[in-house]
């Protein structure tokens, strides 16, 4: 019974996990310049457990066709190092609530063939932004998101992976900075089983959702699992902000190092709940990966 449970548990979260197993399967965010298997190649560098990655280039409409050379490279780096990839990125350019019929047809093919590509690169996850009403409407746009979301998990056979609407700063017309939001997409969601959240520290805080103090954090969490539900939580990412709290802007700052506080981090870390949730850091860095090293060092660090 032991082992078959220690296998379990080495197959989801990774090797580096498995033998600490006091935390949650912490990360980064990395690169996949010059091939997909080069974010595991970075993620084995900056002493991540589990990484986060694009699937292709965010900053274009186009996807490159993954070869089949690239796609073994990959699957034998993870097997190598034990390193999981907890979720993909989606890219940039995609606006589901966008009322341009041009673009949002553009930003729902782009998106389904993201989840096409995660599938193939066996990618559980796939985080995107729920998109921005550009004055539409927040109620028109919920639905034009819920929609897009229905089309696009109606019509991918054999789909596994899980589309993760990412809690916003709720710059500009953007839709997902109040849970409410979330929850109200997920509503209309048919395929239930294929829709989660991915929550993240920097976001929430801009949105006004305190995090630092203990209680605070508390409340914030039990208001996420009465409105959204703690077991849609498929992926967390751990950004410090430069924006101070109910900014409502998106700027990422190290960890520790912010607006927000070494606190918070503290108590995601030892949140007995999130202990299977995978957690990235989306921090700034240079090619050589130290921060990303440091980042997670404090975040190790804080495990109790
Ligand atoms: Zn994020
Ligand atoms: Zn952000």
């Amino acid at each position: 019974m032991a082992t078959r449970k220690q296998t379990a548990r080495k197959k989801s979260v990774g090797k580096k996990a498995a033998r600490n197993n006091s935390g949650p399967a912490l990360g980064a965010h990395e690169s996949i310049a010059g091939g997909v298997f080069n974010a595991i190649v970075r993620g084995e560098q900056a002493t991540c457990d589990t990484i986060q990655m694009f699937n292709k280039s965010n900053a274009q409409w186009k996807a490159k066709v993954l070869t089949t050379e690239e796609i073994d490279r990959y699957f034998e780096m993870i097997e190598r190092t034990g390193i999981t990839v907890a979720c993909s990125h989606s890219s940039y350019l995609i606006n589901l609530a966008s009322p341009d019929k041009a673009l949002n047809k553009k930003s729902y093919l782009a998106l389904k063939e993201e989840v096409e590509r995660c599938n193939l690169l066996k990618v559980p996850n796939l985080v995107f932004h729920p998109g921005a009403h550009v004055g539409a409407g927040e109620d028109e746009g919920i639905a034009t998101i819920a929609e897009n979301i229905n089309r696009i998990l109606g019509g991918v056979k054999d789909n596994g992976v899980t589309l993760c609407l990412e809690t916003t700063a709720g710059q500009g017309s953007t839709i997902g900075h109040t849970f409410e939001q979330l929850a109200d997409i997920i509503d209309r969601v048919d395929d239930k089983d294929h829709v989660g959240v991915c929550l993240d520290t920097c976001h929430i805080f801009a949105a006004g959702y305190p995090i630092t103090e203990p209680n605070d954090y508390r409340k914030t969490m039990k208001s996420f699992d009465t409105v959204i539900g703690l077991d849609r939580l498929k992926v967390i990412h751990l950004n410090d902000s430069k924006k101070e709290f109910g900014s409502r802007r998106d700027r990422h700052e190290h960890i520790g190092e912010g607006m927000i506080g070494i606190g918070a981090f503290k108590n995601i870390v030892n949140d007995r709940k999130l202990r299977k949730v995978p957690m990235v850091i989306e921090t700034p860095k240079g090619d050589d990966l130290a921060e990303d090293i440091a980042n997670l060092r404090t975040l190790r660090s804080l495990i109790t």
